[in-house]
């Protein structure tokens, strides 16, 4: 079950890809050359989109902070180092330029809009290099 909310292809990250496609953006998924390996990058605009799981990136939200109730001990330090891993990867990631755009979980509970603004307003003209 855990295993299942991690990692790539989740169902926040779905909603994300389909709401971008049919909004005409053009993405790539999980770069492995470009640090904490994004979710979603839209080259672009040089804008790479993280798709934040609430409980797994402890977001200041109900879920986020509902705190594990077994293997306290195990997932305490776990769930923080998850953060601290994607702190530095985004660090990184603004330091060569890239627009950083996160997207919790329980934002996109009302739906894709809020983000497709956002998007819109963080674009910037981008040389093409493809
Ligand atoms: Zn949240």
């Amino acid at each position: 079950m855990m295993r299942a909310i991690r990692g790539k292809n989740t169902k926040p990250e779905m909603l994300v890809r389909r709401a971008l496609h049919a909004a005409g953006y053009r993405f790539r998924l999980h770069r492995r050359d470009l640090p904490g390996t994004p979710d979603v990058v839209l080259p672009r605009y040089r804008i790479v989109v993280q798709v934040n799981g609430c409980w797994w990136h402890g977001h200041d939200c109900p879920r986020g902070q509902r705190r594990p109730s077994t293997n306290v001990e195990y997932w305490g330090p776990k769930l923080e180092r998850n953060k601290q891993r994607q702190a530095t990867a985004e660090a990184s990631l603004i330091a060569a330029d890239w627009t950083v755009v996160t997207v919790w979980e329980c934002d996109l509970e009302a739906g894709i809009a809020g983000l497709l603004r956002r998007l819109r307003r963080r674009q910037r003209i981008q040389v093409d290099t493809s």
